[in-house]
């Protein structure tokens, strides 16, 4: 009798634990889709200068997405996803999409593929050079990409769009922010409105982190990184969005 009271107890105990740890595990899932977050990439080639700030982004536990300009895999590729990184597409010759002919968009954005992963990298999202889309263009892409990439404007988008469809991506460049205090009250709205929106992502982008029109100076980009990071958002990559 005693035997079977401590048994039935025991069962309760590990019952109780069971239902604790699946508990545990719901509200971490709830938790996580509830988390709003960010992606940030950077376009073209900028191989030596984005390595130097592999510790920066250490730093802080941020994971971006790098958009390479190239016709086949080179180490810097395999460096970033080692890091952590993904690695997106950006045609081999940085070229105009919208000017291009079907065999052109093919030779450039689509064959691609096959090279990369013939040597073990899976090509899942392509950003469209100066941001030049079109409709027809994002039919045909994304039957082999799962994300296409714009480059002008800023949207907040829900997680269920960043698995499969286009997205806009709003510019960090110094063109676009002449003045520091102009650069972080544009962050600070960014931030704002997605602590406003459930699980809601925000795409950011630039090129080197430097300075330069185009750029991005370590000192804007660090502030983005403290400011998203205390306020609770995680930095994804466009991979793990499409693996969600
Ligand atoms: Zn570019």
């Amino acid at each position: 009798m005693r035997r079977k009271k401590m048994l039935f107890i025991g069962g309760a105990v590990l019952l109780a634990a069971v239902c604790a740890v699946l508990g545990g595990i719901k509200l971490y899932r709830v938790a996580e889709a509830n988390r709003c977050g960010i992606c940030l990439s950077f376009d073209d080639y900028n191989a030596e200068n984005w390595e130097d700030y592999f510790p920066l982004f250490e730093k802080y536990g941020v994971k971006v997405t790098f958009f390479v300009t190239a016709s086949e895999p080179t180490d810097f590729c395999y460096h970033a996803i080692e890091a952590g990184h993904d690695i997106g597409f950006h045609t081999v010759d940085h070229v105009d999409m919208s000017k291009l002919d079907e065999d052109e968009v093919y030779q450039q954005a689509i064959a691609p593929i096959e090279t990369f992963r013939e040597k073990g990298i899976e090509l899942t999202s392509f950003a469209y050079p100066y941001g030049a889309y079109s409709e027809e263009l994002n039919q045909r892409l994304l039957s082999y990409y799962k994300v296409v990439r714009g480059a002008r404007q800023y949207q907040t988008v829900g997680k269920a769009q960043m698995r499969h469809g286009f997205v806009e991506s709003y510019p960090l460049h110094s063109i676009n922010h002449p003045s520091d205090e102009e650069f972080r009250e544009s962050i600070d709205a960014i931030l704002d409105e997605l602590s406003r929106n459930k699980g809601a992502i925000a795409n950011i982008y630039s090129h080197a982190i430097a300075g330069g029109d185009w750029n991005v100076t370590e000192e804007r980009l660090e502030y983005i990184l403290k400011r998203a990071t205390e306020m609770g958002f995680k930095f994804y990559t466009y991979r793990e969005l499409q693996e969600n």
